[in-house]
C-alpha cells in the first residue's frame, strides 16, 4: 500500500512523520475521508471545501493548493489500483522544535493521506441494520470542526461495541441526539418527516448528510433540521445514520429497543439506493 507524505508517495509501513509534531502531541490538525467507488472519489468537492474550512477555523495553512488535494487523492487511488474504499488526509500544523502551546512561528504544515480497501456498497450491516447505543456527548463546543481529536468519539464508539452495538448516538446535556461517534444521525417520524438536527458548532455538517437532504426532499419528503430527543427517537418509524464510509445505514434498535419493525425501514433503504444511483452517476475524480 502506498501513502503521501509531505510530497512523497512512500510505502504506508515506511511511512513516517516526527514524534514533534503538533497532531501526535495536541491533535493539532484536521482530517477527512471520502468514499471510492468504480475508482471514483464520491461528493469529493464537499469534503475538500469542509477540510478548507476546518484549516481556516483553525488557522492552519494549507500545503498544498486545496485543488491539488484532490490530485493527490486520486493518484493514490491510482497507486492502490483502488476500487471501492476510502480515501483518508490529514493535515496537522506541522512539527516544531518546542512543545509549546502556542502557534510556532516557523512550523509547517503536515499533510499524510493513504488509501483503504473497503466494501462500500456491498455491506452486510446495509442489510441488517445495526444496532445504536446512546452515551453522553464529553466532546468540546466546536464539533462543526473536522478536527483530529476524537477521544471522546472513540470512547463513545468503544462502549457502543462493549454493549454490542455497532454505533453510539451521542446526546447532549438537555437531552437531545447531537450524531454519531462518525456519523449524522436521522430519524423518520410516525408522520413521515424526516428530522436530522440543524448544523451548528454542536455537530459536523456532514457531507452525506447534505447529499441526502436534496435526494430527500426530490423524492417529495420533508426534512425538518431540528433536535430530537432520545424519547422521541425510541418512538420513531425508522432511522438510519449517514457518513462517508458508510452511506446511508439503516438504524434497527436504540439502546436495545427495537426502532419501528426492528428491521431496515422502506425509507431508509430508499434513500441508501437513491444515495448509491447519486453517488456513482455525478461523481468525478
Ligand atoms: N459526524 C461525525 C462526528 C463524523 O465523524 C462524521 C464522519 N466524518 C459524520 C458526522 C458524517 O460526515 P460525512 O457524511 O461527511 O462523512
Amino acid at each position: 500500500d502506498i501513502a503521501y507524505v509531505n510530497g512523497a508517495y512512500i510505502p504506508i509501513d515506511e511511512a513516517r512523520v516526527s514524534i514533534l509534531d503538533r497532531g501526535f502531541l495536541f491533535a493539532d490538525g484536521v482530517y477527512e475521508v471520502a468514499a471510492v467507488i468504480g475508482g471514483r472519489l464520491i461528493d469529493n468537492e464537499s469534503h475538500l471545501s469542509r477540510l478548507e474550512r476546518s484549516l481556516r477555523e483553525l488557522r492552519i495553512g494549507s500545503p498544498i493548493p486545496v485543488s491539488r488535494i484532490a490530485e493527490v487523492e486520486a493518484e493514490l487511488v491510482a497507486r492502490n489500483g483502488l476500487s471501492e474504499g476510502l480515501v483518508y488526509l490529514q493535515i496537522t500544523r506541522g512539527a516544531a522544535a518546542e512543545r509549546e502551546f502556542g502557534f510556532p512561528a516557523e512550523a509547517a504544515p503536515t499533510f499524510v493521506a493513504f488509501a483503504q480497501k473497503k466494501n462500500i456498497i456491498a455491506s452486510p450491516a446495509a442489510e441488517t441494520g445495526v444496532k445504536v447505543l446512546t452515551v453522553p456527548d464529553l466532546r468540546w463546543a466546536r464539533r462543526d470542526i473536522k478536527s483530529t481529536a476524537l477521544l471522546a468519539q472513540v470512547l463513545a464508539k468503544q462502549a457502543a461495541l462493549e454493549g454490542g452495538c455497532q454505533e453510539a448516538w451521542m446526546v447532549d446535556q438537555e437531552g437531545f441526539v447531537t450524531e454519531g461517534s462518525s456519523s449524522t444521525a436521522f430519524i423518520l417520524t410516525g408522520a413521515n418527516v424526516l428530522v436530522t438536527r440543524l448544523n451548528s458548532s454542536a455537530v459536523l455538517p456532514g457531507c452525506t448528510r447534505k447529499a441526502v437532504q436534496v435526494i430527500a426532499e426530490r423524492e417529495g419528503l420533508t426534512v425538518e433540521e431540528r433536535s430530537f430527543s432520545v424519547a422521541e427517537a425510541y418512538e420513531a418509524k425508522e432511522a438510519f445514520l449517514t457518513s462517508a464510509s458508510n452511506l446511508v445505514l439503516p438504524v434497527v434498535s436504540l439502546d436495545g429497543r427495537p426502532i419501528g419493525s426492528g428491521a431496515p425501514g422502506d425509507t431508509s433503504r430508499l434513500l441508501r439506493r437513491l444515495y448509491i444511483e447519486w453517488a456513482t452517476n455525478t461523481s468525478r475524480t
